[in-house]
């Protein structure tokens, strides 16, 4: 297996090439150019394995220039006392058929560490086969909580700097006091004034800016990146899926007519991951590809047209608030059957029009895997509320996005059949929406918000956020977006 550039299939590297160095020098995104299959046999003997046993089964396929021992330091690394269960992604039974696949189980409370523990292992592993003793500077722009989990990732890894950009007033006030109390002697945080997407843009620019390239050869050091453009934070992604349909099987579900994914969206690589499950072999009947408010890509599974061209809206579920959804790329190569040209024709209408069309047989395509919708905020704090009145179960604003548009789903196709929804945070990330829509009390700050949100509905506060109220704040820096350029010279003192 090699990775191939989705823009210029001419371009082919290994997988260590692929994460260390993070995005294809025209701009195009690292993908596989083949999938495994996985057999029955393959998934009786996954399902006979712990997590870390289930990601080196599965990472191993696409790390093939990774020895086994490599593999296995990297996922012991990743898994190993960093998560408050010992299933880092356990499932939670809401209802008949519906289970809730629960990834906020790590340190920072979101779904992006079950990959942002793993990547630094993945990419200090790359780079000492491709980097030649080059200092790795990781550029992150996030809409919450990548940032947060790429700093724990990172933090003191030796021979790297983290560097994460995040929208000064386009996050949650428990994300921002997360990042800007990081520890650490290599990680760097910077608001910017802006949005999520000019972060992401400004990130994108400063990756294939010559000039900044080669000021930091001059210095020894290279950028790669951890958002999930990287490649090493996708593959990570696919093991959750396929440990969660052994966890179903186990348990009894009949899934021999498949099951739905239900995934509330932002940038697209959660779901994308899913895809890959589906392609190597788990029975994913359709993914539900669930949006709030900016909801560019339910507009897009409807009608085969990307308009990025429309307002932007601030919501409760802030890591959901993109208009540009990067890991999209990657799923229009595998619907135009590999047609880099195409891919390349699309990500150029994007960047000039900030829209583009599919054709009709990739429409067709896109239509038979997804099921898009949407739902606004009044929607998804009533979700939270009655799913908690019915089940007794604590949504967070992003997971509740997604019940609510599975359930417009089941109300449309009628459709029964088991379904796994991915809850991607922890609710006490956004603690005064979903206290707010469980309760009348209302806390004096923050913190007594979380305090009164476990009292009323008997929920333990995860340890993470309990640390979180004496955390010292160490980064108050705020730029312009035009200036990301110079905050990257400033924190790397070049
Ligand atoms: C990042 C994030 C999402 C969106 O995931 P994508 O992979 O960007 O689609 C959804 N919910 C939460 C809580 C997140 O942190």
């Amino acid at each position: 297996m090699q990775y191939v550039s989705t823009r210029d299939k001419s371009v082919k590297v290994t997988a260590a090439k692929a994460i260390a160095q993070g995005i294809s020098v025209e701009g195009g995104l690292f993908v596989p150019d083949s999938f495994p299959s996985l057999t029955k046999a393959d998934f009786e003997r996954i399902s006979e394995l712990d997590y870390i046993g289930r990601a080196e089964y599965v990472l191993k396929f696409f790390l093939n220039d990774f020895t086994e021992e490599e593999v296995k330091n990297c996922v012991k690394g990743a898994y190993t006392g960093s998560f408050d269960d010992e299933n880092p992604a356990p499932i939670s039974v809401l209802g008949e058929n519906v289970n809730i696949l629960e990834l906020w189980h790590g340190p920072t409370c979101a779904f992006k560490d079950l990959a942002l523990q793993l990547l630094p292992y993945l990419l200090t592993t790359s780079a000492k086969k491709v980097s030649e003793g080059k200092k790795t500077v990781i550029l992150v722009a996030t809409s919450g909580d990548t940032g947060k989990a790429a700093l724990e990732g990172f933090k003191d890894v030796p021979d790297t700097e983290i560097i994460v950009f995040y929208p000064s007033e386009g996050v949650s006030p428990m994300q921002k006091l997360q990042m800007a109390s990081q520890k650490g002697d290599n990680v760097h945080v910077c608001a910017i004034v802006g949005n999520f997407d000019d972060a992401q843009s400004g990130v994108k620019k400063i990756f294939t800016d010559s000039e900044i390239k080669n000021k930091l050869l001059d210095n020894n050091m290279q950028f790669s990146s951890a958002n999930s453009i990287n490649w090493g934070r996708l593959a990570p992604q696919i093991v959750y899926y396929v440990s969660a349909y052994c966890d179903m099987l186990k348990k009894g579900d009949d899934l021999s007519d498949g099951f739905n994914v239900v995934v509330p969206t932002g940038n697209f690589g959660n779901i994308l991951a899913a895809y890959y499950a589906k392609k190597m072999g788990v029975p994913v009947n359709k993914l539900i590809c669930a949006s709030n408010a900016n909801n560019v890509l339910t507009d897009f599974i409807k009608t085969g047209a990307y308009d990025r061209n429309r307002d932007f809206y601030t919501t409760i579920s802030p890591s959901m608030d993109i208009l540009i959804s990067s890991n999209l790329e990657r799923m229009l190569f595998e619907l135009s059957g590999c047609d880099d040209k195409c891919v390349a024709a699309l990500q150029n209408d994007l960047s000039s029009k900030g829209k583009f069309t599919v054709s009709e047989d990739v429409f067709a395509k896109l239509s038979s895997l997804f099921w898009g919708e949407s739902c606004d905020d009044k929607e998804t704090v009533e979700t939270i509320k009655k799913t908690f009145e019915d089940y007794g179960y604590l949504l967070d604003t992003h997971t509740a996005v997604a019940v609510n548009v599975y359930n417009k789903y089941k109300a449309e196709t009628k459709d029964s059949r088991p379904t796994l929804i991915a809850s991607t945070a922890s609710p006490y990330k956004f603690v005064k929406s979903v206290l707010s829509a469980v309760s009348k009390e209302q806390g004096s700050d923050e913190f007594d918000n979380v305090r009164v949100l476990s009292a009323v509905t008997n929920t333990e506060i995860p340890s993470p956020i309990a640390e979180l109220e004496n955390a010292q704040v160490r980064f108050e820096d705020i730029y312009a977006k035009e200036d990301m350029y110079k905050a990257v010279c400033d924190c790397l003192k070049i």
